[in-house]
């Protein structure tokens, strides 16, 4: 690469406060909680409320809950399934995916995705389903929809519960204009500090299923009906989210749908800059359609150089978005408890085990942090960095 960066000064990014859409309105519902002194959601009316407002945006149930990973653990544990029962899932996700699967005894069984969009293969899926499969967790990789239209069948025809896990597509659609989380038994959401709206830390979970959503509440709150006495229903935890993060959180609910709107304006922008075909041969670009744009993936033949290159430009890129595949992660390999390998005793989680994510990650994928706070003139530095370290490769 040669000459001047095509950026110096920095994108606005989730860390700093030009990059995140938290002001009066957050500043205000902490004070409210602070004056009321009551922090704790079991006796406080925020929660709740994010509840109702989650349900009038969603049409869904929502359960608040204290994080993502909590929310699928919600998920989970309300499926129910016995332990060493399998759930089908991605390679590429967040590991609050997977998680929760291990904490409720359940093996997770990795099915290979899309070598574009990275999202899961249906045929991969069907094709690792067995007598112990329980669920599938679909998730909607950087905001792109999952096809949960054959994702949905696929579960239907084999008595499974569908998952969406939407922590990175808040608001995303299928290409129908479908909203995504409408498809699964169960779909659940994050708050954390890089996700498109933010409480630092918080969950929901949603559903149509009076049964899912009760199970749901109850193992957020110890298993404890709250109806009388202090009888234990269930197992559960204490995964109850506070009133200041709840109060914050709603806050953030009320800016969502601007904040992907904006979000997809500038990834519209950065495509049609960017041009088809010819002029950027060798580069697959993301559909701009239902795209929730958490991050703005490229798929390239050789990743690494072009997150280099980029970076070195000013415009902090990333390759292939994880380290290695969640299986390849040392708790696939060794103890999960204690000494103990339950419950992967005899399951092996070799490389190769899903060739078009590995592929992904060591190959082809680079991802960009997407801001629902870049300009037009950001965008267009985006769009030169790229070309650039295009011409240059
Ligand atoms: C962030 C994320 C999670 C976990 O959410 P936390 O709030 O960090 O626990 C789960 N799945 C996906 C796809 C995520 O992006």
């Amino acid at each position: 690469m040669s000459g001047a960066p095509v950026r110096r000064t920095p994108l606005p990014g989730v860390l700093v406060p030009a990059g995140r859409t938290i002001g009066a309105e957050e500043r205000a519902a902490v004070l409210r909680v602070l004056d009321s002194a009551v922090l704790c959601s079991t006796f406080g009316g925020e929660a709740r409320a994010l509840e109702a407002e989650m349900e009038s945006l969603y049409g869904r149930t929502a359960v608040a809950c204290s994080s993502g990973t909590a929310a699928l653990h919600l998920a989970v544990a309300a499926v129910g399934f016995d332990p060493g029962d399998e759930v089908i899932t991605t390679p590429i996700s967040d590991f609050g995916t997977v998680a929760p699967i291990l904490a409720q005894n359940g093996v997770p069984v990795f099915a290979d995705v899309d070598p574009l969009t990275g999202n899961l293969d249906p045929a991969a899926v069907e094709a690792a389903i067995t007598s112990r499969t329980r669920a599938i967790i679909a998730v909607h990789l950087f905001g792109a929809a999952a096809d949960v239209v054959a994702l949905r069948a696929i579960a239907d025809r084999h008595g499974l519960v569908l998952i969406e896990d939407c922590a990175q597509a808040w608001l995303g659609a299928t290409t129908d204009g479908e909203l995504l989380g409408t498809f699964g038994d169960i779909a659940c959401f994050s708050l954390q500090q890089y996700k498109h709206i933010t409480a630092g830390d918080g969950g929901l979970a949603i559903t149509a299923d009076p049964d899912l959503a009760s199970r749901m509440r109850l193992f957020m709150d110890k298993g404890w009906d709250r109806s009388g006495g202090r009888v234990h229903l269930m197992l559960g935890l204490n995964y109850r989210m506070t009133e200041l993060v709840a109060a914050v959180a709603r806050a953030q609910l009320g800016k969502v749908a601007e904040v992907v709107k904006r979000r997809r304006e500038a990834a519209a922008q950065l495509i049609a800059a960017l041009g088809s075909g010819e002029e950027l041969a060798g580069v697959a670009l993301p559909s701009l359609v239902g795209h929730a744009f958490w991050l703005f993936p490229l798929i390239v033949d050789d990743n690494r150089p072009w997150a280099e290159g980029l970076t070195a430009e000013g415009v902090p890129a990333s390759a292939g978005y994880l380290d290695r595949p969640l299986y390849a992660n040392p708790v696939f390999s060794g103890p999960v408890y204690g000494t103990s390998r339950y419950p992967l005793e005899g399951r092996e989680y070799p490389v190769g085990l899903c060739p078009n994510a590995e592929q992904l990650i060591d190959r082809t994928l680079v991802v960009l942090p997407w801001n629902e706070a870049y300009t037009e003139s950001d965008v267009d530095d985006i769009a030169r960095a790229i070309r650039k370290v295009h011409a240059g490769g």
